[in-house]
């Protein structure tokens, strides 16, 4: 433990005491055999004797899952809303997320090239919104079994022509269980034969009624494939963040969920994460999941080096030791060393985690011989 005396620190480099007193002194530093000297001092003698120190870092891992601190309400700011888009296979989904993307009037400006980084944000009158760009309940459920919530508001887009499908039922259920508004897109509007009010009525049976029929949810038929009724989706969409009053701080250190990681090789580990809470900078200390890093570089969804993302803004962010996974949380920290305890100390409780796992199975694969 630091400090040390002179004479701990001579003992463990097995020098004599009169000789490390020299070269004390050689830096400025008066002492003697008993006399302590910080960390600083034990570094740069010990480098001249070609010794690395490593200070080890008493870390509580725990300080990892206190995500949830408490922010003081006058630093919380309005954020954009995080919406996902879900609903039966071939209803739309992936043609409603490209034309919301080509209406995305700032990433034409900026002339910058999109980039599939599986989330993107859009602006409309002013206003940002983010879009989850991994459609289908799969990436929902991924993120929600691993205890990460980031969806504000689900999309559920309902093909006028085909109605309520059983991944239509899945993905309604799915987001009432996670408690995140719906808001109805029918989609297929264009088809001669679209049948909006069967798909109210269908809907209705799964509680989910119309304004016009004395209930809460909101309906708003598009064709996606013709790019009509986006307008009134997004501002459907803006409506449903106001009165959820999404906030959040941005004068903090960041923390937030992995949407998307993958190895590059490149550029390492690359990993595309959605900021919730705080800011996130080029340099930070991160922990992610069990792995760690520091910050080298962000991209936006425009492809542009960015040096800050604040909340729910969707990054890729290089430097990270490893590749972690889709619903892993982040935290920044305020310094590497601490981070990587962290992230060192939760590597090695999953692993003893799963060691007691498959300890457990082998034992029940043994009482089940017997
Ligand atoms: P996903 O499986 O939900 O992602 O569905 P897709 O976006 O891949 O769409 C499935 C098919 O429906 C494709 O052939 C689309 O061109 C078509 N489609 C999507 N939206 C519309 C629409 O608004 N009108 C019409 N006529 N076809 C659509
Ligand atoms: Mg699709």
């Amino acid at each position: 433990s630091v400090p040390l005396t002179v004479g701990e620190l001579a003992k463990r480099l097995k020098k004599e005491p009169s000789e490390i007193i020299k070269k004390l002194m050689l830096l400025g530093i008066m002492a003697n055999i008993n006399q302590e000297v910080d960390m600083d001092a034990i570094t740069l003698i010990a480098e001249e004797y070609g010794v690395e120190v490593e200070q080890k870092v008493e870390v509580d891992e725990t300080e990892f899952e206190q995500i949830e601190e408490q922010d003081d309400p006058d630093q919380l700011q309005e954020r954009p809303p995080v919406v996902t888009v879900m609903g039966h296979v071939d209803h739309g989904k992936t043609t409603l997320l490209d034309a919301i993307r080509h209406t995305n009037v700032t990433a034409q400006e900026a002339g910058g090239i999109t980039q599939h980084i599986g989330a993107y944000q859009v602006e409309y009158e002013q206003k940002k919104i983010t879009f989850l760009d991994t459609p289908g309940h799969e990436a929902f459920t991924t993120m929600r079994a691993r205890g990460a919530q980031v969806t504000d508001i689900a999309i559920i887009v309902v093909a006028a022509d085909d109605g309520v499908m059983p991944q239509t039922r899945e993905a309604i259920n799915h987001a009432q269980a996670a408690k995140v508004p719906i808001i109805v897109a029918i989609n297929k509007m264009d088809k001669p034969e679209a049948n909006p009010e069967k798909v109210k009525q269908e809907l209705m049976e799964l509680n989910l009624v119309p304004e016009e029929w004395g209930g809460d949810t909101i309906f708003v038929p598009i064709s996606a494939l013709k790019g009509e009724g986006l307008d009134e989706l997004m501002e459907m969409v803006l409506l449903v963040a106001e009165m959820e009053e999404l906030k959040a701080n941005p004068d903090r250190l960041a923390t937030g969920t992995v949407i998307e990681a993958k190895l590059d090789k490149g550029k390492g580990p690359v990993a595309t994460v959605l900021v919730q809470n705080g800011t996130l900078r080029v340099g930070d200390p991160i922990v992610v999941g069990n792995t760690f890093g520091r910050v080298r570089a962000m991209t936006n969804d425009n492809g542009q080096r960015i040096k800050e993302a604040g909340p729910s803004t969707p990054v890729e962010i290089i430097g990270l030791q490893d590749v972690p996974q889709a619903g892993d949380q982040f935290k920044v920290f305020e310094d590497e060393k601490k981070a990587r305890a962290i992230a060192e100390a939760r590597a090695e409780k999953q692993k003893q985690k799963e060691l007691a796992q498959t300890q457990r199975v082998s034992l029940e694969e043994l009482f089940q011989q017997i």
